[in-house]
């Protein structure tokens, strides 16, 4: 199927053939239709799989042929709402929304916490059609009357089991509330907790559901190992592994802000090019973070959880889990950060002794064992660190230093992704020949007015 046989519009159907779209993914096959005739929607999809073209492109076509209402004195009132769970998120669906909207008549602006609210209130005023934000600072401008939201005719409720870890779901429907009844909702969820079906049992009405599909082409692998490491060597470790020129753009996921100012810091001081995104810097720090990252002037990026959150980045080769998640699905979306868009990838666990329920909970929950390396390559000795912890039993040997050229040995099992859906497969493959990417370009981001 081809872009050109849904019922997409002119000025739609333009800014994706300057994409160089031209096929559909499998969640936009589905979805469009749907959401362009009004119909609400429940989607389980991750990111990654085209999500948010797939709620964007029928809601812009949408608008663009909709009759503006001309009577009305004053700026356009937000005809759409979309709620993201976090900051950089909410950036990277204003961009879409900048990109595909491009030859529309179309405003859109994005509304997030831990900036000044100066130009998102100017925003407003000067009337936007369409509205991107997180529900902390949206509900901030609610409450101070900044922003009317009487005009919405589509909500769209994006990463929705983020929303729910995050404690947004309260919010969410106090949001939900204030809207008006007869709205469009769309909502599009990576899992389906139970939560998550009862909130959209709450605020959906008779909803299409769809799901990513099997994909046409050929399935992708995130290639997994978990090294059984001592605390004291894990920085060590990282330095060794992320040093070859193969690891080209590597996210290292920390579970604290400050062990990931702690690891950027050594990286730097090893000479690695290194910077760290987390929920305790500036919003300005974390863009320009990001930007260094995506350009490749920065090659390592270390990560919190929450940070890491909705994160939009071709391109990643490399998974690095510091610190094992304390939730063991936080782990699926960790290592789904490499091998997105077609492309396959690398992931790499660091299990110190006290990890070791966290792995079991993982491998139980991917229902796969995932390879252990026990043998380290030569590492200098740790320095110092800050947390004392107990020497565990498995003390690295000084003479396995083969891992330095190839941090990834064939018979590491394999995460197959089939159509945005990832399944664990252990199996053995070597790291070489990785897919190129089915959906690797990026939209250029300009603004649609
Ligand atoms: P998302 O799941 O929305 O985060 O999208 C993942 C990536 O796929 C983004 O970089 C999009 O620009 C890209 N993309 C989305 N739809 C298509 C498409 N139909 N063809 C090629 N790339 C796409």
């Amino acid at each position: 199927m081809q872009f050109s046989a849904l019922s997409l519009s002119p000025s739609v159907l333009r800014a994706l053939a300057d994409e160089g779209y031209e096929t559909p993914t499998p969640i936009q096959a589905q979805a469009i239709r749907p959401v362009q005739e009004g119909r609400d929607l429940l989607g389980c999809a991750q990111t990654g799989t085209g999500k948010t073209a797939a709620f964007a492109l029928p809601i812009l076509s949408r608008l663009t042929s909709a009759p503006v209402d001309k009577s009305r004195r004053g700026p356009v009132l937000p005809r759409v709402l979309v709620l993201a769970p976090t900051r950089e998120l909410a950036v990277q669906i204003g961009e879409s929304f900048a990109a595909y909207g491009r030859h529309t008549h179309l405003a859109h602006t994005t509304i997030y916490g831990g900036v000044s609210q100066m130009h998102q209130e100017r925003a407003l005023r000067r009337g936007m059609d369409i509205v991107v934000a997180t529900p902390g600072r949206l509900m901030d401008l609610m409450e101070q009357k900044v922003i009317n939201l009487s005009g919405i005719q589509v909500l769209v409720l994006d990463e929705a089991d983020r929303m729910l870890d995050m404690g947004f779901i309260q919010p969410i429907r106090r949001i939900a509330a204030a809207l008006p009844s007869d709205r469009q909702t769309v909502m599009f969820s990576a899992t389906m907790p139970r939560e998550i079906v009862r909130l959209a049992d709450s605020l959906l009405r008779d909803p299409v559901r769809v799901s990513v599909a099997p994909p046409a082409s050929a399935p992708v692998r995130i290639e997994q190992s978990v090294y059984m490491v001592p605390r004291a060597s894990k920085q060590a470790l990282l330095e060794h592994l992320v040093r070859p020129a193969a690891v080209a753009r590597a996210i290292v996921f920390t579970k604290t802000k400050h062990g990931a100012d702690r690891v950027c810091k050594k990286l730097h001081q090893a000479g690695i090019s290194a910077d760290a995104i987390h929920g305790g810097r500036a919003q300005n720090q974390r863009r320009r973070t990001l930007d260094g990252f995506r350009s490749g002037r920065c090659r390592v990026l270390v990560a919190t959880d929450v940070a890491a959150r909705g994160l939009d980045v071709d391109g990643i080769t490399h998974v690095f889990n510091f610190d094992l998640p304390i939730e063991a699905d936080g782990y699926v979306h960790r290592i789904g950060r490499t091998g997105r868009a077609g492309a396959g990838g690398v992931a790499i666990s660091f299990c110190d002794h006290e990890e070791r329920g966290c792995l079991r909970d993982i491998e139980r929950l991917i229902g796969a064992p995932i390879p252990a390396i026990t043998r380290l390559p030569a590492l200098p000795p740790p320095t110092s660190h800050p947390t004392p912890h107990p020497t565990p039993s498995h003390a690295p040997s000084r003479a396995h230093a083969s891992a330095a050229s190839s941090p990834v040995r064939s018979g590491s099992a394999a995460f197959e992704r089939r159509g945005g859906a990832l399944t664990a497969e252990a199996k053995s493959r070597p790291t070489s020949g990785r897919a190129p990417g089915r959906f690797s370009k990026r939209p250029a981001t300009r603004r649609s007015r």
